[in-house]
C-alpha cells in the first residue's frame, strides 16, 4: 500500500481512457507516471493524470459520517438511513425510493448499489450521471447489435486509414488516444472533424466540417445515400449479416440526398462534403468516434445510428481498423452500463423480460425483483421535485451542478424529504441538501475495477489507509442494505469477493450473452489482486479485443441492424429573442466539477475561470467586448462569465464550459442555464443547444483578494471566482453596488487577519490596496478599484510562497509587480512546464516551423503532450500574421 515493493499499478480515476499509471506513493505524496506496460496507454499521461498527486491531500475531504450538521457514528447514520427507506418503502412501495449513482464509482459499488435497488428493494429506481454522456450511444448499440456492445478496441484507431470525429474533441477530452491517433497521423492517417467548434481536434484534421448545430444526422444520412449511389456499400456483407436495409433506403427516399441538399442544410460546402464522402468511400479502413457532440442531443439515438448505419452498410465492422466507436467520458462509465447502473438494463446486459428477471433473481437469492425499467436521471429528480420519490440517495456525484435545469435540480433536493449523499469532498454543491452525508474513499483509498472505453477490465489499487471514516462505497450500501434487514445478500468481506459474484452473475446461464467474464469466475483474493487489464468477453484463454469477428451479433437471429432516422431540428430552436446556440462541454485541464481538479494548481493555468466563447461579430452585435464579464441568458436562467472572442466559433453559437460550481464560481455554473430537453428514447439531455443571448455586465467596481485560505462563497450578488494557485487561493470579484459592498466585502475577509498592514487608498479614484503579513510572511492581500487598472497577480501570488518576505518584496507590494521584472499576461498553454502562449509566439518568430522545435525551444508540450494542439494552433496563427505582415 505505501510502494515499498516498487511502485503500485493502478488506472487513472478521469476519462474513458484509463490510463494506467505507475506510482510510488508515500505520507500522501505520489508521483504519477505513465505504466508502460497498460495497453490503454503504454506509459502516456495526459496533464490530469501527471498531477494527480496534487489532488490527493485531505484538505477539503468529508472524513465523518453527520445527520443533519451533527456527526454521527457509522452505526447510526447507516442505521438512520435504512430506516428511513425502509419506512418509504413500507409506506409508499418500492418506486418511492431512488439512487442516483455515477461513473466514479468502481465496478463491485455499482454491483452492490445496483443489487440492493433492483433485487432486494425491488424497483428499476437506480441510475447513473453516465446517463448525462452516454446514454445515447447505449441505446443506439442496443437497437443495431442486440446488445450495449462498443465494437472496437484502441488498436483500431492506430491501424485505421481514416478517423472519422463526430462531435468528439479528443485532443482535449481523451488527450492520450489522442496522442496514438496523432502518431498515426504523422504516417499518414487522415482525420474528418465534424463539429461546430473549431476545436483543437478540428483545427489538426485534414477536413473540419463546421455543420449547423444538430445537423448530423442529416450528415451520415447524406453519406449512407452516397455510398448507396456509389455502389460502395458491402452487399455481400449485409446479404449475410445485417438486417433492415430496405427501410433505411425508404427513409433516406424521404429526403433530397443530393450532395447540394445536405450541404445547404448542413451549412457546409459542397466540396467540402464531397470530399469527405469521397474519402469514406474509398477508405475500407475507418473508424467513427462519437462521443458528448453526438450523444447530448435531443436526437442522440438518431445520431449514433445514422453513423452505425454507414458503418453496417459497408461491413466496416468487427475488422483491424473498421468500426463505429463511441469513447466514454468517465473512467467508469462502462461499469456502470455492464453492472446495471443504468434505470434501463436489469443486470449484466439483461433487460427486464420474464426470463431475465426470474434468472437474476434466482441468482442474486433475492426477496423481489424490478418488474420495469426505472426513472432515468432527469426523470427521477423530476420524481423527488413533484413527490413521487420520497428518500433518494446519490453517491459520488453532483447533480446540483451537472444535471441540466441545475435550479430545477435544487429545488427537487429541497423537497425531497430524505436526502443522503456519500461522498469524498465536504463541500459539494448537492451535500448541502443532504440530511445523512456519508464519507466514502476516494481514488488511491479504494480498491477495485474499472471498466475503459474498449471494454478493458483494469484494477484500481489502494494507495494510501483510509482516512478518517471514510469508507468504501460498496461497504457503505453493504451496512445499509443490512440496516435494512438485507443481510444474507450483502455479507462481503471484499471488493474480491463482489467481482468474483459479479463475474458468476455475467456467466450464469449464459447462452449467448456477448458480457460475460466467465474466465474470471475463479479469482481468489491473490488472482483478483494481479489482475492484469484484460478486454471482455473474458474465456479460460483470455480477452477479446474485437467483436462481430465473425459477423455475428447479439439479436436474436444474430444479424447486425440497420434503423432508419429521419434528421429533425434541436427540441428548442433559436430564435429573434435568444438568437445564439449554446454548446457545453470540457476543457482541456478540467475534470467534471473541479472537485479534484481544482485543487491542482497547475490544472488552474491553462483556463482558470468560466468563460464563454463567442463570435466576434455576435459579440459586436450585442455590445459585447473581448474580456468583459457578459450575462449568458436562456429561458431557464443566467450565468455571468468572461467573454472569449474567437473566429473558431461558429457565428450564431457560443460555448461554455461545464465545470464550475457554487464552490468555485457561483454565477459561472452553466447547467443552470441548459433546459432539461432529453432524447425520447435514451433520456440524455441535451447539452449541446440551448438558445441563448448574451449582454454586457456592467460591474462598478472590481477587485481581487489573495489568501491562504479558499473563501468558499461570496456575499451578495458579486460575480466572483476562484483559482487554486501554489500556496494561495486567488479570488476575483466584480460587483455593481457602491463603496458598501465593497467594504463589507473586505471586512469580512480580513476579518482576524494580524496587525502588520500596509495600505493604500485614493478616495477621489476609487481605489484601495491592503496586504496583510503575519511575522513577515504575506497572509491576505485585498485591491480593489472603480474604473482603475489593477496589477497583474502573477507576482503577488507567488509572494504567498515566500516563508518571509524582504524589505524590497514589502516596497513594491501595494504596486503588485516587482520592479524590472517583465510581465507576461498571456495565458498559461502547457500547463506541465508553465509556458506561456507568448513565448510560443516568440520560437515561432524566431524560426520555430514545428511543435517538436517548440519543445526544443520553450520546453512547452515536452511533457505530457496534451498541449500540443494549442501549440500547433498559436504556430499556425503566427505564421498566418507573420505572412501578412510581409506581404
Ligand atoms: Fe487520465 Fe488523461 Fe489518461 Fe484520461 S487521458 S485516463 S484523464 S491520464
Amino acid at each position: 500500500m505505501d510502494g515499498e515493493g516498487g511502485p503500485v499499478r493502478t488506472t487513472c480515476p478521469y476519462c474513458g481512457v484509463g490510463c494506467g499509471l505507475a506510482v510510488s506513493p508515500r505520507d500522501r505524496l505520489l508521483k504519477a507516471s505513465g505504466d508502460a506496460a497498460h495497453p490503454a496507454n503504454l506509459g502516456r499521461l495526459c496533464s490530469k493524470g501527471a498531477a494527480l498527486g496534487s489532488t490527493v491531500g485531505l484538505d477539503g475531504r468529508l472524513l465523518h459520517p453527520s445527520i443533519g450538521r451533527r456527526r454521527a457514528s457509522w452505526k447510526e447514520a447507516a442505521g438512520l438511513v435504512g430506516q428511513r427507506f425502509r419506512e418509504t418503502i413500507d409506506r409508499h412501495g418500492p418506486d418511492a425510493v431512488g439512487f442516483y449513482v455515477s461513473g466514479q464509482l468502481l465496478t463491485e459499488d455499482y454491483y452492490a448499489a445496483n443489487k440492493l435497488m433492483k433485487g432486494f428493494i425491488g424497483s428499476g429506481n437506480i441510475d447513473t450521471n453516465s446517463r448525462l454522456c452516454m446514454a445515447s450511444a447505449v441505446v443506439a448499440h442496443k437497437l443495431a447489435f442486440g446488445a450495449d456492445l462498443v465494437p472496437g478496441c484502441y488498436e483500431d484507431l492506430e491501424i485505421a486509414d481514416l478517423v472519422v470525429f463526430s462531435g468528439h474533441n479528443a485532443a482535449w477530452t481523451h488527450p492520450v488516444l489522442y496522442r496514438r491517433m496523432e502518431a498515426a497521423k504523422a504516417c499518414g492517417q487522415q482525420h474528418v472533424v465534424i463539429d461546430p467548434r473549431r476545436t483543437d481536434t478540428a483545427e489538426m484534421a485534414d477536413l473540419h466540417l463546421a455543420l449547423h448545430p444538430q445537423t448530423d444526422v442529416r450528415l451520415w444520412n447524406g453519406l449512407l445515400a452516397d455510398l448507396i449511389r456509389r455502389g460502395a456499400i458491402d452487399r455481400g456483407f449485409i446479404n449475410d449479416h445485417v438486417n433492415g436495409l430496405n427501410e433505411v433506403e425508404q427513409a433516406l427516399a424521404q429526403d433530397d440526398q443530393s450532395i447540394a441538399s445536405v450541404a445547404v442544410d448542413c451549412g457546409l460546402k459542397i466540396a467540402d462534403l464531397e470530399r469527405f464522402y469521397a474519402l469514406f468511400a474509398r477508405t475500407p479502413r475507418t473508424v467513427s468516434l462519437f462521443s458528448m457532440g453526438a450523444n447530448q442531443s435531443a436526437q442522440g439515438v438518431a445520431k449514433g445510428l445514422a453513423i452505425i448505419n454507414a458503418h453496417l452498410a459497408t461491413g466496416r465492422i468487427g475488422k483491424p481498423g473498421a468500426c463505429p466507436f463511441s469513447i466514454t467520458g468517465q473512467p467508469n462509465a462502462m461499469g456502470g452500463r455492464e453492472t446495471g447502473g443504468m434505470a434501463t438494463t436489469l443486470a449484466a446486459h439483461m433487460d427486464f423480460d420474464e426470463a431475465a428477471r426470474r434468472r437474476v433473481k434466482r441468482f442474486w437469492g433475492a426477496p423481489t425483483i424490478a418488474a420495469t425499467p426505472g426513472l432515468k436521471a432527469v426523470d427521477m429528480f423530476e420524481a423527488a421535485a413533484d413527490g413521487r420519490i420520497k428518500a433518494l440517495w446519490i453517491m459520488a456525484t453532483n447533480p446540483a451542478v451537472s444535471l441540466p435545469d441545475a435550479h430545477r435540480v435544487r429545488q427537487a433536493l429541497k423537497a425531497c424529504p430524505f436526502v443522503v449523499v456519500s461522498d469524498v469532498m465536504a463541500d459539494t454543491d448537492t451535500l448541502a441538501f443532504a440530511d445523512v452525508a456519508l464519507p466514502a474513499l476516494a481514488w488511491g483509498e479504494k480498491d477495485g475495477t474499472v471498466t475503459n472505453s474498449e471494454r478493458r477490465i483494469s484494477r484500481q489499487r489502494a494507495l494510501f489507509e483510509a482516512p478518517g471514516e471514510a469508507r468504501a462505497d460498496w461497504r457503505i450500501i453493504a451496512d445499509v442494505a443490512q440496516a435494512m434487514g438485507f443481510a444474507d445478500g450483502f455479507n462481503w468481506r471484499s471488493p474480491a469477493q463482489i467481482f468474483r459474484e459479479w463475474a458468476r452473475l455475467t456467466a450464469y446461464e449464459n447462452d449467448g450473452r456477448t458480457l460475460n467474464l466467465a474466465g474470471l469466475t475463479g479469482m481468489t483474493p491473490q488472482s483478483y489482486d494481479a489482475l492484469e487489464p484484460v478486454q471482455w468477453p473474458v474465456t479460460a484463454a483470455g480477452g477479446t479485443p474485437r467483436l462481430f469477428t465473425d459477423g455475428r451479433f447479439e439479436t436474436a437471429d444474430g444479424r447486425g441492424r440497420m434503423n432508419p432516422v429521419r434528421p429533425r431540428g434541436p427540441a428548442r430552436e433559436v430564435c429573434e429573442v435568444y438568437p445564439l446556440a449554446l454548446n457545453t462541454g470540457r476543457v482541456r485541464d478540467h475534470w467534471h466539477t473541479l472537485t479534484r481538479t481544482g485543487l491542482a494548481p497547475e490544472l488552474c493555468r491553462n483556463e482558470p475561470e468560466p468563460f464563454v466563447e463567442l463570435h466576434p461579430d455576435d459579440a459586436a452585435a450585442s455590445g459585447v467586448c473581448d474580456g468583459q464579464l457578459t450575462r449568458v441568458q436562456t429561458r431557464s436562467g443566467e450565468a455571468v462569465v468572461v467573454a472569449r472572442l474567437t473566429d473558431r466559433q461558429t457565428p450564431g453559437c457560443a460555448f461554455m464550459p461545464m465545470h464550475w460550481t457554487s464552490a468555485y464560481a457561483a454565477s459561472g455554473r452553466v447547467n443552470p442555464l441548459v433546459a432539461a430537453a432529453v432524447d425520447p428514447r435514451s433520456g440524455q439531455p441535451e447539452f449541446k443547444h440551448t438558445p441563448a443571448r448574451v449582454r454586457p455586465y456592467r460591474d462598478t467596481w472590481r477587485g481581487f483578494y489573495i489568501g491562504r485560505r479558499p473563501e468558499l462563497s461570496m456575499s451578495g450578488d458579486l460575480i466572483w471566482r476562484r483559482i487554486t494557485q501554489d500556496g494561495c487561493h486567488l479570488h476575483e470579484f466584480a460587483g455593481r453596488g457602491d463603496v458598501r459592498e465593497r467594504e463589507a466585502l473586505r471586512r469580512r475577509l480580513v476579518e482576524g487577519a494580524g496587525r502588520d498592514v500596509l495600505r493604500l487608498e485614493d478616495a477621489s479614484a476609487g481605489s484601495l490596496r491592503e496586504a496583510y503579513l503575519n511575522e513577515g510572511r504575506l497572509d491576505r492581500v485585498f485591491f480593489a478599484t472603480t474604473g482603475g487598472r489593477l496589477p497583474p497577480r502573477e507576482w503577488l501570488t507567488q509572494l504567498f510562497e515566500k516563508p518571509c518576505l524582504d524589505d524590497l518584496d514589502r516596497l513594491n507590494l501595494l504596486i503588485g509587480r516587482a520592479p524590472g521584472q517583465p510581465h507576461s499576461n498571456s495565458p498559461v498553454v502547457c500547463a506541465c512546464r508553465g509556458v506561456r502562449a507568448d513565448k510560443i509566439v516568440a520560437a515561432a518568430r524566431a524560426g520555430a516551423r514545428d511543435v517538436d522545435t517548440v519543445a526544443d525551444a520553450t520546453a512547452a508540450g515536452s511533457a505530457c503532450g496534451s498541449c500540443r494542439p494549442q501549440i500547433a494552433r498559436i504556430l499556425k496563427e503566427t505564421l498566418v500574421m507573420a505572412n501578412q505582415d510581409a506581404a
